[in-house]
């Protein structure tokens, strides 16, 4: 079932999480150790996240540096496949433009539509770590707008390949949106603007960055209401479960950590002290959310589902 199928059908806030697939070489009950202590919540759906090739440098003979392509956590469809075979969960895999030309993207949905997968969360994708800002691969999609829009093509029954006589595909689309801009955009309101043209190509709903402010996400919410956006928003939610992250990640993901919450985490004297820290303000946050009617919750679990385990058992 599509993800905006759940939402205009539910009474009440829905529940989905994010996994991420494991490194290559690990086996698939490492994903099902992490989805299982979370069916007895019975989630809507949930994400597998798509990660790119990076680039590292290898010592050969000589002592020259060979520059050398590694994908360490390939096989999103495939989770995304045993996830619906194995729970009947609608599985929603990740889909970036970094790394894809537009074939490669339409040959991609094609493997899904087969799969009987038609929910899809469309995005750009970071730059590789070796560049200083994202290129898109030739014949590649330079914004997640433009992977939208081939998406819609699709749904219209518009292959790449003219000739062809082809069924329209199916897919839900959602998006990703900022409550506190994304790390390139000059400023909020142009990063909204962007953001708006992604539903108006066509996405159903959008899922935002993680968040530990509620007003940010409310703000960010009534801006997009301002600005035209109808579409249902999702907030991102990421327990907090090391001290050391007060710091890492406003780096990562270019949010703020509220002060209360930056104050008790300075203040904890052990590690553990630091995740019941990051519980009990998911607790709180997820409530407030449920309360100013949030479809769904969304959370990040990063292959660890304890934390989550912990909010979701007290708000559902
Ligand atoms: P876009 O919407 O294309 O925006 C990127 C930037 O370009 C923004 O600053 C925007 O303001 C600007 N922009 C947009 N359109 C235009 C335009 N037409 N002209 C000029 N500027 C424009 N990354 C992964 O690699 N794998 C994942 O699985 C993954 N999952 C994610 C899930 C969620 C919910 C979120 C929020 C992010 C995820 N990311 C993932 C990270 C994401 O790929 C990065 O944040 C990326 O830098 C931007 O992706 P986007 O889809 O928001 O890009």
């Amino acid at each position: 079932m599509k993800v905006i199928d759940h939402i205009n059908k539910a009474k009440s806030t829905l529940f989905s999480f994010e996994i991420l697939p494991p490194l290559k070489g690990k086996r698939i009950e490492s994903i099902y150790e992490s989805i299982d202590p979370l069916l007895d919540f019975s989630p809507n759906f949930i994400n597998v996240t798509y990660h790119r090739e990076e680039y590292v440098y290898k010592k050969r003979e000589g002592g020259y540096l060979e520059k050398v392509s590694i994908r360490k956590r390939p096989g999103t469809v495939g989770i995304c496949a045993a996830i619906i075979n194995k729970y009947k969960i609608d599985a929603v895999p990740h889909l970036i433009c970094g790394g894809f030309t537009q074939e490669e993207t339409e040959n991609a949905l094609v493997d899904l539509q087969y799969l009987g997968i038609d929910n899809v969360l469309a995005l750009r994708g970071d730059p590789v770590k070796t560049e200083a800002t994202f290129t898109p691969k030739e014949n590649g999609h330079a914004y997640a707008v433009d992977l939208v829009k081939q998406i819609v093509e699709m749904n219209k029954g518009s292959y790449m390949d003219n000739e062809i006589q082809a069924a329209p595909s199916e897919f839900c689309i959602g998006v990703a949106g900022y409550p506190e801009k994304h790390f390139e955009a000059p400023n909020f309101n142009t990063d909204l603007k962007y953001l708006k043209a992604k539903i108006d190509a066509g996405a159903d709903y959008i899922v935002t960055q993680l968040f530990y402010d509620n007003e940010k996400f409310f703000q960010f919410r009534d801006a997009c209401k301002a600005a035209g956006i109808t579409v249902p928003i999702i907030p991102g939610l990421k327990p907090i479960s090391q001290a050391k992250q007060v710091t890492v990640l406003p780096k990562i993901f270019n949010i703020d950590i509220p002060e209360a919450l930056s104050d008790a985490l300075i203040k904890a004297k052990t590690e553990n002290e630091a995740k019941e820290i990051g519980i009990q303000w998911g607790i709180q946050q997820s409530k407030e959310l449920i309360k100013n009617g949030v479809p769904c919750l969304h959370f990040y679990t990063m292959g660890k589902s304890e934390s989550v385990r912990r909010i979701v058992k007290e708000v559902f």
